[in-house]
């Protein structure tokens, strides 16, 4: 494992950068803690002021920002410049509401008086994050706002492909700590960088200093990561894939349904953990779902991500670009139907948009999560099918019911296991609204005072 930004669209190698070593990564921790013992002191609206200060850096700087992502994964410039702005609003939601969220309760607990218990938030520490490189700039944002808000401090290990922007990420905290009047000696270790290779993990983990672990990405590094973390009796959460039903019921508005699983499914290249990855449509309405996704799935446009026109970007590497083959020649080794539905260049990491039907229960397909334009398309009997059929999957993260009766729509998303679903909407990612799933799509949860408490403590105080 090597980090290295090449870019997907051109393969070329652009740069390489060393591995931290042991003593970098012991010194890395170290700064980490000494800027954690004075900022968890500071007051919410002196901590909240260097988020102020990114978001303005960030909406001052966005395409200079965004092109950063574009190079390193191959996202779409309008995209990538979208997701500077998801990230300048969490920033904010966090100087909104960061001391509000903090407020002590009082507990009325008997025998004592109205403020006598307290339950306080209390920062904990330095939190490693594990991220992944799908939304370089998101993920990193989605926990560093809330834990720099708690009084936290974070250490990032950030996915090998994409060194650049976890760069960025460092400096932009630097330099809004600075700006914020910080000292320079605690702005440096708000947000640290590390080029982690995954052996020393366990030796981040171990460290007395880290006090909770994050890591967002598959289920194989999430189970490994939080293994380490429970031997080292340290807090966990687990943001993983998914695999999302994307339920179409019959008085759903079809044509609007088949134009947002085209997006759903596509946008980012299908590399969404949320993205609409099973489109599960009732029988009534299923052959015309499926023309029309066909049809608008085939109008995608592949090409350079920095092109207004390309609505179909480079999966992020040629290793995921062979990944996903693989699966879908499996996938069809065991009974699926493919159909290849755009042409996309040769060069590049480029993925056609790709439609899985026919896919039994026991084809391996039916409960993988594949990371790229392919859709897999099911065909219902009815709702109780379509809902048996979403259920029957490893994971639980998000998922979408289309239907014009908005309340029947809402009794549905009830019985699908998952943590998130958006009815008539293939997904719905906001900076005011939780994110997190269940089963293996992991636990615990991101955003708004849900993802800041995870790793405070919410220490008891009360009066004798
Ligand atoms: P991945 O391989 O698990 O990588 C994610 C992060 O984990 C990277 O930083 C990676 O570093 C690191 N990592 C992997 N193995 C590790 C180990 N043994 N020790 C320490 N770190 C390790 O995930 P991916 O395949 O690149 O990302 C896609 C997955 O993430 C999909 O399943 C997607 O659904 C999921 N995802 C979930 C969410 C969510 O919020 N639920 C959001 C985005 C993505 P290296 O790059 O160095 O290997």
């Amino acid at each position: 494992m090597t980090y290295a930004t090449v870019n997907p669209y051109t393969n070329e190698t652009v740069a390489t950068f060393a591995n931290a070593t042991p003593e970098e990564v012991d010194a890395a921790l170290d700064t980490a803690h000494e800027s954690f013992l004075v900022w968890r002191d500071l007051p919410v609206a002196q901590r909240v002021a260097v988020l102020e200060q990114a978001a303005e850096i960030l909406e001052e700087n966005r395409e200079n920002y965004a092109s950063t992502i574009t190079l390193e994964m191959g996202k779409i410039s309008a995209e990538a410049a979208g997701e500077v702005d998801i990230c300048v609003a969490m920033l904010r939601y966090y100087v909104e509401h960061g001391e509000e969220l903090l407020t002590p309760r009082f507990l009325p607990a008997h025998g004592y008086g109205d403020t006598d218990v307290q339950l306080v938030n209390d920062p904990m520490g330095v939190i490693f994050a594990v991220e992944p490189w799908n939304f370089p700039y998101y993920q990193v944002v989605r926990i560093t706002a809330p834990q720099l808000t708690a009084g936290n401090v974070v250490v990032l290990k950030h996915a090998s492909n994409v060194p650049q922007c976890a760069a960025r990420m460092e400096d932009l905290f630097r330099k809004a700590a600075v700006a914020a009047g910080i000292d320079e000696s605690v702005a440096q270790g708000l947000l640290t960088n590390l080029y982690l290779p995954h052996d020393q993990t366990e030796h981040v983990i171990a460290n007395p200093v880290v006090r909770g672990v994050a890591l967002t990405g598959s289920e194989k590094a999430g189970g490994l990561v939080a293994s380490l973390a429970a031997k080292h009796l340290k807090k966990s959460t687990l943001e993983l894939g998914g695999a999302d039903a994307f339920i179409v019921l019959d008085d759903a508005d079809v044509d609007k349904a088949a134009d947002w699983a085209v997006r759903g499914r596509n946008w980012n290249a299908g590399q969404v953990c949320v993205s609409s990855k099973r489109l599960i449509v009732v029988d009534a309405v299923y052959d015309r779902f499926l023309a029309r996704y066909r049809a608008g799935a085939a109008r995608l446009v592949a090409g350079d991500p920095t092109n207004p026109s390309t609505t179909l970007a480079p999966l992020s590497s040629e290793g995921a670009k062979q990944t996903l083959q693989r699966q879908v020649d499996d996938a069809v080794a065991q009974g699926a139907r493919v159909e290849y539905l755009a042409a996309v260049p040769e060069r590049g990491a480029f993925f056609p948009p790709t439609l899985l039907t026919g896919i039994s229960e026991d084809n391996d397909a039916f409960h993988t999560e594949f990371f790229g334009p392919v859709a897999q398309l099911y065909r219902a009997k009815d709702e109780d099918d379509a809902i048996r059929i979403a259920n029957d999957s490893p994971f639980g993260l998000g998922g979408s019911v289309f239907s014009k009766d908005i309340r029947h729509a809402q009794q549905v998303a009830r019985k699908l296991d998952t943590g998130m679903v958006a009815i008539n909407h293939p997904t719905i990612v906001a900076a005011d609204i939780p994110f997190g799933g269940v089963k293996n799509s992991g636990y615990g949860h991101e955003l708004i005072d849900l993802g800041l408490k995870e790793f405070v403590n919410q220490k008891v105080i009360a009066v004798g």
